[in-house]
């Protein structure tokens, strides 16, 4: 097979002039979805794409990926086939599609056959814009078949970064996707992630076959997103404070690491006033689909979940993301907060993190079942986790550093580093007293410990536990008293995230490690951070009284009455047509809408977001709304008011 270099100039007839093909694009943009022009890397893409190009795309969530194949699939002639590995989501996202008037549909395991079937004849007819399907189904020959009958404009493979091994979200099935390449060498593919790694990036292109692609790659930065990662003590009360005080009324995700804390949690949130449903792989189907789609069509319901729940969540307006265990890798993380904001409103990303976290994800690597290289890949995973979770810096220029990039200051000013800087000590001599009371243990006594007994022991506490082991009597024992209890299991989570101090078998034991020797030696100085004394607190000023959403409170107070009337205006649209609400409008058009209260069709016609089918289907509805809520007497009619 050859380069796709080639084919750049070469593509349908039809499209051959670039200044025709850029505004067709940015008319469909306009007419189709509403918007006035494209963002960041958009059109680049697109018209790369329109153009007969490969592309590997990263972009991070919220950026607008899917413009970048939507559009590109309603220029060119025949279909655009999406692959996306997730067949829940398909119906959400053709119903969107549909809603702005997009010939789309899709083909899985959800439909019978006459369904199937349906959809199989509209797209070799030619009637389609754009074919959802599953990567497992491309490993069918009679998948292929199919595609071989109908005209192609485009393979769009979205969650690239699962065909990547390194990664943290690999499917088997995305493999078999370099088969598009090989049988369809004239069809452009363009590849989608909003998290890759160089090494992830690197084997997208290469598992994928796409080395004549070109590359776009825009910041990961997520600024609408306030990063806060909190010194773990009581969990669920702390997650709890977080909602009422920063998100009443919200939708958000809780992730959780069990099936049993996701559940307890949702327990525990429902019986203090939080709506929340809990989703993990335990649930049967029917019960993960019935929460999940609760999700997306409620308004202000919390997802407790284990990472189950989540990818290919495009529902807009989610504000919070809170973790209460600690993620496997950065790019976990960084995926499941991005879900936070996508609608670029201010959001949170929220996680508590402690000792207990450390000593647990290190124990489950080395008893974990993979090979020494799936060992190796999971411990550095976890490294660059906790030196996120532990830094002193800027959380987002360490979460850039991480995807190789660099954000302009040093310093972002929303992130709890950056909102009330912890401070960074000199944990040596710390240090010592914990490594040293391990190695007593050890040398004198032939013992391990975990760190509940190795505190005790530095506090110099009797407990039962210490003279019945008459640890009393070591050298060590009190020397300690200058920090408290929590102090030193900060110690401690510090000494194992830096690798200083390792855990061992079943109970957790902490051992010393290679370098450890290094601190006991004095060669080696051990920095520490110390956690605020008062955690970052919310970033609104106005604590008094009650707390609106984070979508509303972007508004001035005097049109919150009207965003929410035309909120409970698209929730009644919404279920009558059995989709989402944002399917309807996202709250960004609602707010826009609120601002400038359009009174005539043109005017609502001009607004981000309201494009030619949904002017058409809700235009006179809205404009109807407007009217009543100004002819109520509630809006300040500034400007001339109309009399009907
Ligand atoms: P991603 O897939 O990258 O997470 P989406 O494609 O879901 O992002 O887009 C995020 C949101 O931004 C959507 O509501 C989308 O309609 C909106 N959007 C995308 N491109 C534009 C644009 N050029 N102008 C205005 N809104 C846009
Ligand atoms: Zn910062």
């Amino acid at each position: 097979m050859g380069g796709t270099a080639v084919m750049d100039e070469a593509s349908p007839t039809d499209h051959a002039d670039p200044g025709l093909t850029q505004s067709d694009s940015l008319r469909t943009l306009n007419r189709v979805f509403g918007y006035d022009s494209f963002r960041g890397d958009q059109e680049a893409v697109i018209e790369h794409v329109v153009a007969g190009g490969d592309a590997v795309v990263l972009m991070p969530t919220g950026a607008g990926k899917s413009l970048c194949y939507q559009i590109p699939s309603l220029v060119r002639p025949g279909t655009g086939i999406v692959i996306s590995p997730l067949i829940a989501l398909m119906q959400d996202q053709v119903d969107a599609l549909r809603a702005l008037g997009v010939k789309a549909g899709f083909i899985n395991s959800t439909q019978d056959y006459d369904e199937q079937r349906l959809v199989e004849a509209e797209f070799v007819a030619g009637e389609l814009d754009l074919l959802y399907l599953a990567p497992e189904r491309l490993r069918l020959d009679s998948a292929l078949d199919l595609l071989s009958r109908g005209k192609i404009s485009l393979f769009a493979i979205d969650e690239a970064h699962c065909v990547a091994q390194w990664g943290h979200d690999f499917r088997p099935d995305y493999l078999a996707l370099s088969v598009l390449g090989e049988r369809w060498p004239d069809v452009p593919r363009i590849a989608l992630t909003a998290t890759a790694t160089r090494a992830t990036h690197q084997e997208i292109t290469k598992n994928l076959g796409m080395d004549g692609a070109r590359h776009f790659e825009a910041s990961f930065d997520r600024p609408n997103i306030q990063y806060r990662i909190v010194s773990k003590d009581d969990p669920k009360k702390q997650l709890l404070r977080f909602l009422k005080d920063e998100h009443p009324g919200d939708a958000g995700i809780v992730y959780c690491l069990s099936r049993n804390s996701v559940e307890k949690t949702a327990e525990f949130l429902n019986r203090n006033g939080i709506p929340a449903v809990p989703y993990h792989a335990g649930l049967d189907a029917q019960t993960r689909a019935l929460h999940q789609s609760r999700f997306l069509r409620e308004e202000g319901l919390t997802v407790v979940a284990t990472i189950a729940f989540g990818m290919g969540i495009d529902k807009p307006d989610v504000r919070f993301v809170a973790h209460l265990d600690l993620p496997k890798s950065v790019e976990g993380y960084y995926q499941e907060t991005g879900r936070a904001g996508r609608d670029g409103l201010p959001s949170t990303a929220w996680m508590a993190y402690g000792l207990q976290d450390v000593v647990q994800q290190r124990k489950m690597i080395q008893s974990g079942e993979g090979d020494l290289t799936f060992q190796r890949r999971a411990a550095a995973h976890l490294d660059a986790m906790l030196g996120l979770c532990e830094t002193v810096q800027c959380r987002r220029a360490q979460l850039l550093a991480y995807f190789g990039q660099r954000q302009e200051t040093p310093a972002c000013g929303n992130c709890d580093s950056c909102l009330t800087p912890p401070e960074s000590w000199d944990g040596t001599v710390a240090a010592q007293k914990v490594l040293s009371t391990v190695v007593r243990l050890q040398r004198e006594r032939g013992q391990k410990f975990g760190t509940g007994q190795i505190v005790d022991i530095l506090l110099g506490r009797k407990t039962a536990k210490v003279i019945q082991f008459d640890h009393d009597q070591l050298s060590v024992f009190g020397i300690g008293q200058e920090l408290s209890e929590a102090e030193w299991r900060g110690v401690v989570r510090q000494l194992l995230a830096q690798r200083l101090l390792a855990v061992e078998g079943e109970y957790g034991t902490l051992v010393l490690t290679e370098d450890s020797g290094a601190v006991l030696a004095r060669q080696r100085e051990v920095h520490l951070r110390k956690e605020p004394k008062k955690a970052p607190g919310a970033r609104s000023s106005g604590s008094k009284g009650e707390r609106k959403s984070k979508a509303a409170v972007d508004l001035p107070e005097e049109l919150l009455p009207l965003f929410e009337t035309l909120r409970s205006w698209r929730a009644a649209q919404a279920k009558e047509q059995g989709v989402p609400a944002y399917v309807v409008f996202p709250d960004a058009t609602l707010r826009e809408i609120a601002l400038t209260g359009p009174s005539t069709i043109a005017e609502l016609g001009g607004i981000s977001g309201v494009g030619e089918k949904k002017l058409a289907t809700y235009g006179e509805a809205v404009l109807e709304v407007l009217a009543e809520w100004s002819g109520s007497g509630a809006g300040q009619g500034d400007g001339a008011p109309e009399d009907e």
